[in-house]
């Protein structure tokens, strides 16, 4: 049996680059509609020709595209003139993109109140821009700007704007919720009674993400027919986003079973590349993201990683594997034997379930995480804690001895410049050494300290880099006495491994101390 086909347009290069802090270049939008492409999608909407330098640049040397058909997005003729003779409509169709989207208006109070014209003309504005953008040979959509709220004030009107549309050679109608303010129930009924007087196979939906309905939106209106859906990859877009293909594409795939024109191979590949996505937007990944998250999938219950360590499809809704995701046991203070003995044996380390050590071991993490530390987190401290538990952490260096010297001045703009110096005293295969290091701060002055003293007997480290630094103040109420959580984020460029460490002190600089010296041990001991 063959799957209903359903058609995906994304539009992250245009309604995504209208993001709250989202600046697309001409290379970011070539890269991502490389992966856009590669993904299968039908169609990828580059920008608005005309309207910036950038999508206009981008537009004059579009991306090479194996599969997907590049479209230009514009808006209809303006009322004063005809749309052979309107400059902007014209660079719209001038491009070499095959398809064009065209937005219009279909809610009657935006014509006459926005755009100042009568209804009959607005009409006019859509059908003979529509067929001039026909007449020119692209294949066109209508983008009917506000249609749901237009459908609720004059349904009469909002469906002659379909209706003209249609007639003058539109090959898709996009129903939008341009304000996002529609609800599921609404969109489904609207839907069904559009799709008595038109083919819902012309249909389309373009939702946004103002109730958080952007995603089941695009669903109850494929439910009800529409056979192109409009996304964007991670959800971007204006205000609080659009549908989120992320989320769309397994969906409309393994729960609902269409062919949306990407292969089982690709849609592996989501996870992967949603975290490219995330690094070219040099953004933090959304770690519950449905699908691709890196808790899609993470277990930290203990009763639910027992269970799942026997059957994972009790506590799991589909198999992580199918968007290229991973299946995650995490250890903390909710955890049992089930999350601690999976997550060892994800380390690759080896124990007898009737290891008494085991016991001892969950019992410390348990008070550790009373104390603040955050095992779920940081991965990286457990490992290290396991194997000292365990009495195998065969410590390849120890710290006998540190002190930081801030030397500063208070200057007359009221700023602080501060000459940072740390000293290690350190043992190192039996023989004890003192370093010293000066830095931009404590942490960054014991951190230099420490790989000039690590680097030559363990050249390993040379490749490990520290990539985040979180803080929390986990006491607020005892202010300056309060407890400090550091969180440090390290990768390795040799094993391509990231993982975290964590460490929790009154003071700033011991919780950054210990989350150091555990992300480096991490990397001798299991790496
Ligand atoms: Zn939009």
């Amino acid at each position: 049996m063959t799957s209903e086909r359903l058609y995906l347009y994304d539009t992250t290069l245009r309604d995504g680059a209208q993001t709250r802090g989202v600046d697309f270049t001409v290379r970011d939008k070539n890269t991502v509609a490389g992966w856009l492409d590669d993904l299968g999608l039908d169609y990828i909407e580059g920008g608005w020709p005309g309207a910036n330098p950038t999508d206009t640049a981008f537009f004059a040397d579009p991306p090479p595209l194996k599969k997907t058909c590049f479209a230009a997005f514009g808006m209809t003729r303006r009322p004063s003139c005809r749309a052979s003779e309107d400059a902007g409509l014209q660079t719209v169709l001038s491009t070499s993109a095959p398809v064009v989207c065209l937005v219009g208006k279909t809610w009657d109070f935006h014509v006459t109140e926005a755009l100042g014209i009568s209804r009959e003309e607005n009409l006019d504005v859509i059908s003979s821009s529509i067929e001039e953008a026909a007449a020119q040979g692209k294949e066109v959509l209508f983008d009917a700007e506000h249609f749901f709220d237009g459908y609720k004030a004059n349904p009469a009107y909002a469906l002659a704007c379909l209706h003209a549309a249609l007639e003058a050679g539109a090959r898709w109608l996009v129903l939008c919720d341009t304000n996002g303010g529609a609800l599921p129930q609404e969109v489904a009924s609207i839907v069904r009674e559009v799709s008595d007087s038109v083919s819902a196979e012309k249909l389309g939906f373009h939702g946004h993400n103002d109730t958080g309905n952007a995603v089941a939106n695009s669903l109850a209106a494929v439910g009800e027919g529409c056979r192109m859906v409009q996304g964007t990859l991670g959800g971007l877009g204006e205000r609080c986003g659009n549908a989120d293909l992320f989320t769309l594409i397994p969906t409309l795939m393994k729960k609902m079973g269409f062919d949306v024109g990407v292969s089982e191979e690709g849609l592996r590949g989501l996870t992967a590349l949603s975290h490219a996505f995330n690094k070219l937007l040099d953004r933090n990944a959304d770690a519950c993201a449905p699908y691709v998250g890196a808790s899609a999938f993470a277990h930290k219950g203990g009763l639910h990683a027992s269970a799942v360590a026997k059957r994972p499809s009790l506590y799991e809704h589909m198999e992580p594997a199918w968007v290229g995701n991973a299946r995650e046991v995490l250890m903390s203070n909710q955890a049992g034997q089930a999350n601690m003995l999976m997550k060892l044996k994800a380390l690759n380390i080896d124990v007898d379930p009737d290891d008494p050590q085991l016991t001892t071991l969950l019992e410390a993490v348990k008070q550790r995480e009373h104390e603040g530390y955050a095992y779920d987190y940081a991965q990286g401290s457990f490992a290290v804690l396991a194997l000292r538990k365990l009495g195998r952490l065969k410590a390849p260096f120890s710290l006998q001895e540190f002190t930081v010297n801030n030397q500063g001045v208070l200057a007359h703009d009221g700023r602080c410049h501060i000459v940072v110096q740390a000293q290690l005293r350190i043992t190192i295969g039996g023989v004890e050494t003192r370093v010293m290091a000066d830095g931009n701060g404590p942490v960054n002055s014991l951190d230099s300290a420490l790989r000039k003293a690590l680097l030559e007997p363990f050249p390993e480290l040379k490749t490990v880099k520290l990539t985040d630094f979180r803080v929390r103040i986990l006491d607020a109420d005892t202010a300056t006495g309060a407890t400090t959580r550091v969180l440090l984020e390290s990768q390795d460029e040799a094993t391509k491994t990231s993982w975290t460490s964590v460490g929790v002190s009154t003071n700033i600089v011991g919780a950054s101390l210990e989350a150091l010296i555990d992300a480096y041990l991490f990397k001798l001991a299991l790496l």
